[in-house]
């Protein structure tokens, strides 16, 4: 396969990533119209959920930008955005109890979430030189040198890298999610009839992460194509 040829590969992944990122967008705002029965902000519910599960050393702050809510575990902080922190939605209270849900992973010492965390350093490294490395290799085997092979394929171990932090990113994602709808369930924080917005919520969320390893297993298959048509 050529090397433009071989973009048929990545053409499913790239479909389905641009679905989750709509699904996530569109779920998102959908519910961030729909307010609360609890009237509870996400800022609100997250320190309920935090409080309850002992951490109350944790503190949440706002932070700039869209759907740009995370948890800080080295500074052992919540920084939700503007439009979770102070908004009275069901998508608010959703996406801001899911972040809860992984500083108490980080809190229980959650082994996926262990192994996630000490991994990115090495995994951020290695990505930056997958590329550089498989052209790098390519124009050496064209050349008929066998430094091209070596090149080639430490790319495609950066590429293994890369796609094993997306699979282990998958059960930290789904975990923080089950336990934000159970906590949000059990501590009241939205009733029976908002369990299904807050559940489209998160699992549109859910999706973009498993977008994210199709994205980089098509990847590695595209290269192994071009590869392939070299030998
Ligand atoms: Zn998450």
């Amino acid at each position: 396969m050529t090397y433009y040829g071989s973009m048929i590969i990545l053409i499913p992944a790239i479909i389905f990533t641009m679905y989750a990122q709509a699904k996530v967008n569109s779920n998102f705002r959908r519910y961030s119209k729909v307010r609360n029965v609890r009237n509870m902000t996400g800022a609100e519910a997250a320190r309920i959920m935090l409080d309850a599960g002992g951490l109350r050393n944790v503190q949440i702050e706002q932070t700039r930008g869209s759907l740009t809510d995370h948890y800080d575990p080295r500074k052992r902080v919540l920084r939700l955005s503007q439009s979770v922190y102070s908004v009275n939605s069901i998508a608010a209270v959703s996406v801001a109890c899911h972040e809860a849900g992984h500083a108490l992973q980080h809190a229980e010492k959650y082994k996926p979430l262990t192994i996630r965390n000490s991994i990115v350093p090495v995994v951020s490294f290695a990505s930056n030189l997958t590329w550089p490395l498989i052209v790098l290799g390519i124009i050496l085997l064209s050349n008929g040198s066998y430094m091209g092979d070596i090149l080639f394929n430490i790319g495609v171990i950066t590429m293994l890298a890369v796609i094993l932090f997306h699979t282990i990113t998958l059960p930290v994602e789904f975990n923080a999610s089950s336990r934000a709808l159970k906590q949000m369930d059990e501590l009241g924080i939205i009733t029976e009839e908002e369990n299904t917005g807050a559940n489209k919520v998160l699992k549109a969320a859910a999706m973009t992460y498993v977008a994210a390893l199709a994205t980089a297993i098509a990847n590695l298959l595209r290269i192994l194509a071009i590869r392939g048509n070299r030998n």
